[in-house]
């Protein structure tokens, strides 16, 4: 399996692509932590990055492109992978299409993350004072002034990608203002409808304490039509394969493909269209 994790600062992509690398035994790959070791190391990379990344602002797409081509490269990556904070721009998408093509890779889904934007700065500030707390190292670009940058970037550069994916029927959107643990369920469901993941996962993830890690403290349930439409299209994926006769491992996949590319194709619709009225 292979997909992307879209959100802006703080909206739980990290702790969610945890939590998938343990259900179901694939990579995470965080541009983000890569840079923070590059920078750590002094590297020629981290050397570039560094005063951008504390400022708030974007590294280079060529740099960030470089870096994932070289990591998609090594054998760990082969059972696919969850990317993280990656790509941020258009031509980061552009340049990620051309290195799967070439490398005979197929993307099966980009979630997006879609949380109120007002919630952010104070899961943020929550975070930042809980890992203080416990006497933990604060990231640079975690105070309230860059953050308002990075959210910034975020919709200027990064948000367009909604619809580059969207147009590409590779869109799902989950609501991520919902707890932790619905999240990842809801996550869980869609990608089991589209058929990137058998319904029944490796392991259990373990518990992660909210708000630790970027996502929601608190369950703000809203009417979010993704997660009803992952929902109805898991139990039309699941009708499809008790409908299926003699061949039920491929015939039940290709079923639940089917349903799930309808589900990619409606959220779409549904996202451009509210896009359009926004
Ligand atoms: P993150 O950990 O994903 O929040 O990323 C931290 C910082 O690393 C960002 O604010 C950027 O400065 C830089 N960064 C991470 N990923 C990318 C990317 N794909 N393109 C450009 N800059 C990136």
């Amino acid at each position: 399996m292979r997909i992307i994790l879209l959100g802006p600062p703080g909206s739980g992509k990290g702790t969610q692509a945890q939590r998938l690398v343990q259900r179901y035994r694939i990579i995470q790959l965080s541009t983000g932590e890569m840079l923070r070791a590059a920078v750590a190391a002094g590297s020629p990379v981290g050397l570039r990055a560094k005063d951008i990344m504390a400022g708030g602002g974007l590294v280079p797409d060529d740099i960030v492109v470089g870096v994932i081509a070289d990591r998609i490269e090594q054998p760990d990556a082969r059972n696919g992978f969850i990317l993280d904070g990656f790509p941020r721009t258009v031509p980061q998408a552009e340049a990620l299409d051309d290195l799967l093509k070439h490398k005979h890779m197929k993307l099966d889904a980009v979630v997006e993350l879609r949380v109120n934007e007002s919630a952010l700065l104070q899961r943020v500030e929550t975070r930042v004072a809980e890992m203080r707390a416990r006497g933990e190292e604060v990231r640079v670009d975690d105070t309230p002034e860059v953050l308002t940058k990075r959210l910034a970037t975020y919709r200027s550069l990064t948000e367009p990608l909604i619809h580059y994916y969207s147009e590409r029927r590779k869109l799902l959107t989950v609501d991520g203002m919902m707890t932790i643990e619905q999240v990842t369920r809801e996550i869980g469901r869609i990608l089991a409808a589209i058929g990137a993941v058998d319904s029944t996962p490796a392991k259990k993830p373990a518990p992660v304490k909210r708000g630790g890690t970027g996502t929601a403290g608190k369950a703000v349930r809203r009417g979010s039509r993704s997660s009803a439409v992952g929902s109805r299209s898991a139990k039309k994926a699941a009708k499809a394969v008790r409908k299926v006769g003699k061949r039920p491992a491929k015939r039940s996949k290709k079923a639940a493909r089917k349903v799930g590319r309808k589900v990619a194709k409606k959220g779409a619709r549904r996202v451009t269209k509210r896009r359009a009225k926004a």
